[in-house]
């Protein structure tokens, strides 16, 4: 059900610069703001074309002018800024008075949002940094005063000044126990402390709180100084709040654990917080993407205690509790490989351990899994969905006897068991002691890739699209690194997470079939359609024989899914791409996309790009697209 239009026209629009040193671009975009969303599309004389973004209302933390850079033309004369949960997007009213009733009517929207901000940046963020204070950090906290959140939410200011149900939603906290407001002293906030959910209050940098209660070790309850409570809210559990009730807080877990948690997360930032080997210390535990050839590292960051009692990631940054800490760096990395970005709990479903267990190296107990629903079959047999140890999701690969080259696969299990990264399906174990084999892999809610395209493609962005061809390239590039070939990419091998990311499964596995119709370039089921020249005529497979099937899973990629050369079969397939046949153009596929997909079909397999060149070119026009990815 679409929402009721409150606002629409046509502004100017900056990219958002994903990456520091892309250039900024302008374009005018039709913005249209329901009561749901800020959305903008192309549009042509008004007419509203295809949309390029979306911004949840709910989502939104401030809205404010910003000061206009030097010798700006005269079509971006009035900027405003939309800071929401994960951007902060920059805008040009056509005049004053434009300016004023988008920000009028924004503001009236979101005066509810849970998360507004009391701070904010007048300057542009413009080559990696704030104008108006330096910061490098895009969601550093806010430098000036947002005049709109004290009105917003000053309990004083009521019905009288602001209209309708614009009053403040949180109620006051009960007064304090004991004698006066200071029962237990003042504390002076050191630093900036946005509220992280409904409980918590805004604390400002060098302002006073009287403390109410310091029952809890990890937080303390607190009024203003001057003599309004402020607090937080009926929600009065928060108090209670201990590292246990943290996400991110995961007790005793090995560190070679931990490490493949964090792995398998594979997001930029992904952390957890463990105990450390020293009993009442603790360990944050960080990974990132941008180190060690893009496959990543997890570094350990030890918490320290100085003189004061006080615990530090980076001495300059010191806190009295865990929780405050981590907060902090959640918003800066101060010396950190990078910010904290995503919590990963073991409290989450899909955590299994390789633990080895059973009779080799990699065998899980069978009565440790309980099937749960069929997913789906393939060429070995049934896959079914099962819960490893009562907890954890897992998809079990049940191997029919006789389907598989059982001894071939075993030997070459360890080393795909070995093959680690994000983007790729994670092989967890097998019970292999009698039929049939379980293969047991982590679980991907959204299926195969191939269904997920006929089934929802129509629902994604173009941007989205090459998101997932991205995500299959990181892999691919991956394993071309570590010199293991595919020899089945296409998109039905591979799966889609909860959060749309694209990992790729089965690798390696079409050696172990035994299928003749599978194995045979003359039977249905071999991939003829995917495979490169060399390898239909002379079975020569090579990294750059997946390179060929990569670009035909972008072409399926930006087809929604359709079958390659549908009108022809196998045998026609192969004479007509050895006459120099190749696949169309799709039509949501951009010319430079379809350049890339031409690359990869280039008869000689040494003119064609490896998957590293796939990746930098595919990483130029995700910054392109930049401008549309709220
Ligand atoms: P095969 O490789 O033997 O042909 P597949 O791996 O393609 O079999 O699995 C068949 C179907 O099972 C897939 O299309 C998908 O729907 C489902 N499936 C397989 N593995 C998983 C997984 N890890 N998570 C979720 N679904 C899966």
């Amino acid at each position: 059900m679409q929402s009721e239009t409150i606002l629409e026209g046509v502004l100017l629009k900056r990219s958002q610069q994903k990456k520091k040193i892309s250039p900024a671009n302008y374009k005018e975009r039709l913005f249209v703001f329901t009561q749901r969303s800020l959305a903008y599309y192309d549009f042509d004389k008004e007419k509203r074309g295809c949309r390029k973004g979306s911004i949840d209302i709910k989502k939104i933390r401030c809205v404010e002018t910003v000061n206009p850079e030097e010798c700006t033309p005269v079509e971006r004369q009035y900027p405003f800024q939309i800071v929401y949960k994960e951007g902060l997007l920059y805008v040009y009213a056509t005049n004053q008075e434009n300016r004023r009733q988008w920000l009028e009517t924004l503001l009236k929207e979101i005066k509810d949002n849970p998360f507004l901000l009391n701070k904010y940046h007048p300057g542009f963020f413009t080559n990696g940094k704030f104008l108006c204070c330096n910061q490098s950090c895009k969601t550093a906290p806010g430098c000036a005063i947002w005049e709109p959140y004290n009105t917003l939410r000053d309990p004083s200011n009521s019905k009288e000044h602001l209209p309708g149900n614009l009053k403040p939603k949180r109620p006051s906290l009960p007064p304090i126990p004991g004698e006066g407001k200071s029962s237990l002293g003042i504390a002076v906030a050191e630093h900036d402390y946005g509220p992280q959910d409904k409980s918590d209050i805004s604390l400002m940098k060098n302002q006073k709180y009287h403390i109410s209660s310091d029952k809890d070790p990890d937080w303390w309850k607190v009024g203003d100084a001057d003599g309004k409570e402020t607090g937080r809210s009926e929600d009065t559990s928060a108090e209670k709040e201990r590292l246990q009730d943290y996400e991110w807080y995961v007790g005793d877990i090995s560190r070679a654990q931990c490490e493949q948690l964090l792995r398998q997360k594979g997001k930029e930032g992904a952390f957890m917080v463990r105990n450390s080997s020293q009993v009442g210390k603790y360990t944050v535990s960080v990974f990132s993407v941008a180190v060690e050839n893009k496959s990543g590292a997890v570094k350990h960051y030890h918490i320290h205690t100085n003189s004061e009692n006080k615990i530090y990631l980076a001495q300059d940054h010191c806190f009295d509790s865990v929780p405050k800490l981590i907060i902090y760096h959640q918003h800066n990395s101060a010396g950190l490989l990078t910010r904290l970005r995503h919590p990963v709990s073991t409290k989450a479903k899909k955590v299994p351990s390789t633990a080895p267990l059973g009779n080799g190296p990699w065998e899980l107990r069978r009565t440790d899994i309980v099937l749960t629903k069929e997913l789906g079959s393939g060429q070995f047999g049934v896959v079914q969905l099962g819960k490893w140890k009562g907890e954890y999701d897992v998809a079990v690969k049940m191997i029919r006897e006789s389907s598989m080259s059982e001894d071939e696969f075993l030997e070459e299990a360890q080393v795909m068991m070995n093959l680690s990264h994000p983007k790729l399906v994670q092989l967890y174990g097998m019970c292999t002691e009698k039929y049939p084999i379980y293969i047991v892999t982590e679980f991907m809610s959204n299926g195969s890739l191939l269904s997920y395209l006929k089934d929802h493609g129509k629902e994604l962005q173009p941007f989205q699209l090459l998101e997932m061809c991205y995500n299959v390239c990181e892999a691919m590039e991956f394993l071309e690194h570590h010199q293991f070939i595919h020899r089945d990419l296409a998109a039905r091998n591979c799966l889609v997470d909860n959060d749309l990311a694209v990992k790729v499964s089965d690798f390696g596995m079409g050696r172990f079939v035994l299928d003749d119709q599978y194995i045979s370039s003359v039977g249905t089921k071999f991939s003829v359609k995917w495979s490169a020249p060399e390898v239909f005529h002379y079975s020569k497979f090579s990294s750059k024989s997946d390179v060929w099937a990569f670009g035909i899973l972008i072409w399926e990629v930006f087809s929604l899914g359709k079958q390659p050369y549908e009108l022809y079969d196998n045998t026609q397939v192969v004479e007509k791409v050895s006459q120099g046949y190749r696949l169309y153009r799709p039509q949501l596929s951009s010319e430079e996309i379809y350049e890339i997909m031409c690359s990869c079909w280039n008869e000689l397999p040494e003119q064609r790009p490896t998957f590293h060149q796939l990746l930098s070119w595919m990483e130029s026009f995700r910054e392109d697209d930049s401008d549309d990815r709220p």
